[in-house]
């Protein structure tokens, strides 16, 4: 038996649109073009490939974008009145500032800086908790699309058991509460869980987020599961002169014997990202307006 591929490319395509057909619903019905934020602070050049990525896929939706570019040794004081400017600004309905920061900064407090109903990466702690809580919330980009990519390919995720490899407020979390509120029975494992493997035979849907290449072996894998591979590890070439290599946290070659779906790496979680960076952003700029939340955007 092979897995079914979980194609999330694919799937970031149809989603951006489903998000363009909401502008465009926004702009013919209320004269309103959603505008999402992003502010980049040095030059760090990874950081300025996602944000040219970001700002290009919002022109192309059809939303507007504010690219805000600041020097290394802007002072906290300057990029806090930006963020405050930001959140007064009734044409921007999602801020997003790209980390890592210099180390002058606090991530932290940028996050708690921005407005929470603007926080479109979700990662405020009043989003996480009116995500724990079970209220209206802006819900992290990663955990998000790996949720719609699971109600794809399972349906309806009622009972099933569920287990998330890590622990982060970016990914594992968050993804943990989204599960929750599906009505799975959740397990959260970290890097003390005992006997993980043994842990991991029981899942039904599995969500790997640690950072470990190719830590989950085939033989972890329940079979018929669903595998969501949310690692990126950048690897050396396979051979001299060849490029770096993307792996996941999953042995993809030997899970995908023994799953039911699963996603690559590339082409599984990663497109998703962005896609649902959009997503709520229409979600935030619905909300700020009053108006009823789009379908098909939301957790
Ligand atoms: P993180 O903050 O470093 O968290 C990693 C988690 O994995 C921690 O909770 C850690 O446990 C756990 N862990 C580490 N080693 C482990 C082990 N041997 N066994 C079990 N658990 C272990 O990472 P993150 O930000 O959540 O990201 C995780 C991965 O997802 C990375 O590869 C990252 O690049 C990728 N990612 C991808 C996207 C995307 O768009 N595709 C987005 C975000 C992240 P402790 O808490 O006990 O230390």
């Amino acid at each position: 038996m092979s897995a079914e591929i979980i194609d999330g490319k694919a799937f970031a395509a149809g989603l951006r649109e489903t998000v363009a057909s909401h502008v465009a619903r926004l702009k013919a019905d209320h004269g309103i073009t959603p505008g999402l934020a992003v502010v980049l602070v040095g030059e760090d050049p990874a950081s300025q490939v996602y944000v040219r990525s970001k700002e290009k896929l919002t022109v192309d939706v059809g939303m507007k974008s504010f690219a805000h570019r600041l020097p290394a040794d802007v002072s906290e004081a300057d990029l806090y009145a930006l963020i405050d400017r930001l959140n007064d600004d009734p044409e921007v309905h999602g801020i997003l500032c790209q980390f890592p920061v210099p180390r002058h900064l606090s991530e932290r407090d940028i996050v708690a800086r921005i407005d929470p109903d603007k926080d479109v990466d979700g990662l405020s702690v009043t989003n996480a908790g009116r995500l724990a809580t079970g209220q209206e919330a802006m819900v992290s980009c990663t955990p998000l699309g790996c949720l719609m990519m699971l109600r794809e390919a399972r349906g309806d995720l009622t009972g099933l058991d569920a287990v998330v490899i890590g622990r982060s407020n970016l990914v594992g979390k968050p993804m943990a509460q989204l599960l929750l509120a599906e009505n799975c029975t959740v397990t959260m494992t970290h890097s003390r869980t005992r006997d993980l493997a043994e842990v991991v035979r029981r899942a039904d849907i599995l969500v790997a987020a640690v950072g470990v290449p190719e830590m989950v072996k085939g033989d972890w894998i329940k079979p018929g599961a669903t595998v969501i591979d949310v690692g990126m590890n950048r690897m050396p070439p396979a051979e001299p002169g060849g490029k770096d290599r993307l792996v996941g946290d999953v042995d993809f070659a030997a899970a995908r014997q023994v799953a039911g779906a699963i996603t690559p790496v590339p082409g599984g979680v990663g497109p998703m990202t962005i896609a649902c960076l959009l997503a709520n952003t229409v979600t935030a700029c619905c909300r700020a307006n009053g108006l009823p939340e789009p379908e098909g955007l939301t957790a």
